[in-house]
């Protein structure tokens, strides 16, 4: 594979499948793309500017003395390069994306219309209170329905990331212990089988953390559970349904039991999808929950963000609930934004100003095109669609938990890959080949090579029989045994194949330097 000047892969190797590769490194009708700035020469740009009068500066010693060394492209050459990479993209857009724990379901336009109104998509967030009445009062409809579908008496909208808010929900938590004179408890309970962001903010917030066991069948070990409750115990984070797409049958239990310990409860609402509509946190014993707008209420979650990460709080959490937040009174809306007063008790704050607005509103146009009936609707779809590809892949692969429904998410094991050279990793490298991207792999951790697939309440039983007869086509193959090539080597179509993932995420080359740039620099007159 060859190289850029800073070691970022460029161009594809011969295809081991054909031994066929282009001589420039495109593919079909695809051209290889190199950075932008690898692409052209520097002097020329794409607007004409007038050249500058060379009066002047004010700047001093700061006046640059190198090129600025933006990219030299016209407007053509700038549209076409944003076009191909976006062509290399995979997007909920252009195919099922499968990827369990993440709720990757379509994104309906109508959201994307609203949250363009100028009204709010122009909106500064330092625009007075006075002229955002509008935003104010849908931030406040929100709020409203997000805490009824919840029956959470309080909500901070303002948490940006699923992560975000259960940080601040242990924020809310630590503020409420420390307030009744119990900030000496310094553990937080959380099960094997929890997102890896749930020990994180834990340990974050300066907790140390203890796992709970989890039972044969997928579940918290409520014996493990009340061995591990004392009176050290801040907090117990539980997911629901959990990452195994497992309803916690003993939930009440649970929280009875946390209660009793004098601990809060913590629920990681990521997978609220799977519920909502039918069953309301509040009626759980929940303290805190995020809700990622970004997964259950359609708005987009690419490339990390920008998400939002809502948390609803029981009377015992609402006191400490961080600023700002919107409050409905007869003069209209108004912002509590100040640690005093009403807000005496907040925590402080999460973000410098409201939250993700855009967020809000598509959130908000989702709730309102689809009703009630319509969320509760979301909910059985995505766990009938979920149960439809537990049973017909059943034919060929092992689930981890065979006995009972799933809720919205279906999970397999490694153990019908057992005596073929084939691994989770080469079987959903493979799927790219057939045209899927690969679900959720070795997570939850619990389960061995998982492979954890969630295909949301937004894909037809057309779309899901074809990913389905895709799967289980490369699953025989797999089990045949005669055809190894085809798993080692994959993906052997994609324009990069197997790269040094762990490389990429602990050191990812984030700049670039020119190796060729010797443009003079034409510092300004010195007056
Ligand atoms: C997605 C997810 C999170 C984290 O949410 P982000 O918005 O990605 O920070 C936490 N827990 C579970 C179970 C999730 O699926």
């Amino acid at each position: 594979m060859s190289m850029s000047n800073v070691g970022r892969p460029t161009r594809p190797e011969a295809s081991a499948s054909s031994g066929f590769a282009s001589l420039n490194g495109g593919r079909g009708l695809l051209q290889d793309e190199a950075l932008i700035f690898e692409l052209d020469g520097w002097d020329k740009t794409g607007v004409d500017i007038a050249p500058a009068g060379r009066d002047a500066s004010d700047l001093g010693d700061l006046v640059r003395s190198a090129p600025i060394g933006l990219p030299g492209l016209s407007e053509p050459e700038a549209m076409r390069h944003y076009v191909r990479l976006s062509q290399k993209n995979h997007a909920i857009d252009l195919a099922l994306y499968p990827l369990g724990s993440c709720t990757m379901k379509h994104n309906p336009r109508l959201n994307e219309k609203m949250a363009r109104l100028p009204g709010f998509g122009d909106l500064h967030p330092l625009t007075p209170v006075a002229a955002s009445q509008g935003a104010l009062e849908l931030m406040d409809r929100l709020a409203h329905w997000l805490k009824t579908l919840t029956g959470m008496p309080a909500i901070a909208l303002s948490p940006k990331a699923g992560a975000h808010g259960e940080l601040c929900g242990l924020l809310a938590i630590k503020a409420a212990h420390e307030a009744k004179g119990q900030g000496h408890r310094r553990t937080v309970l959380v099960p094997t089988s929890a997102h890896g962001t749930n020990p994180a903010t834990a340990a974050f917030v300066g907790y140390s953390v203890t796992e709970i066991a989890q039972t044969e069948d997928g579940r918290v070990d409520l014996a493990d559970l009340k061995a591990k409750l004392s009176s050290d115990v801040a907090a117990i984070m539980v997911t629901n349904p959990n990452t195994c797409g497992l309803f916690e049958r003993d939930i009440l239990e649970i929280s009875r039991l946390t209660h009793a310990a004098g601990a809060y409860f913590y629920c990681d609402g990521a997978n609220f999808n799977a519920i909502v509509g039918r069953v309301r946190p509040g009626d759980l014993g929940v303290d805190a929950m995020h809700i990622n707008l970004h997964k259950t209420f359609s708005t987009p979650h690419g490339g990390g963000g920008p998400g939002a990460g809502p948390v609803v709080l029981s009377e015992a959490l609402a006191p400490y609930a961080p600023a700002p937040w919107v409050v409905a009174g007869k003069d209209g809306f108004k912002l509590v934004e100040d640690v005093t007063e009403e807000a005496a008790q907040a925590f402080g704050r999460m973000v410098a100003f409201q939250g993700q607005m855009g967020m809000f509103v598509r959130a908000y146009a989702y709730m309102l095109s689809h009703g009630s009936d319509g969320l509760r609707q979301v909910a059985e779809d995505a766990v009938l669609n979920a149960n439809y590809i537990k049973a017909r892949l059943s034919a060929e692969m092992t689930p981890a938990f065979p006995d009972g429904p799933c809720m919205h998410e279906a999970l397999f094991d490694d153990s019908w890959l057992e005596g073929t050279d084939v691994a989770t990793l080469d079987f959903a490298k493979a799927m790219i080949d057939e045209g899927f991207h690969p679900m959720t792999m070795y997570f939850p951790l619990v389960v061995h090579g998982a492979m954890l697939i969630e295909p949301t309440e937004t894909e037809s039983k057309q779309e899901l029989d074809r990913f389905c007869d895709a799967l289980l086509a490369l699953a025989r193959a797999a089990k045949s045994g005669n055809d190894a090539d085809r798993f080692k080597g994959a993906p052997h179509l994609a324009p990069l194949r197997r790269l040094d993932e762990t490389q990429a995420a602990r050191k990812p080359k984030l700049t670039w330097k020119s190796p060729t740039n010797t443009v003079a620099p034409t510092p300004l007159a010195a007056e």
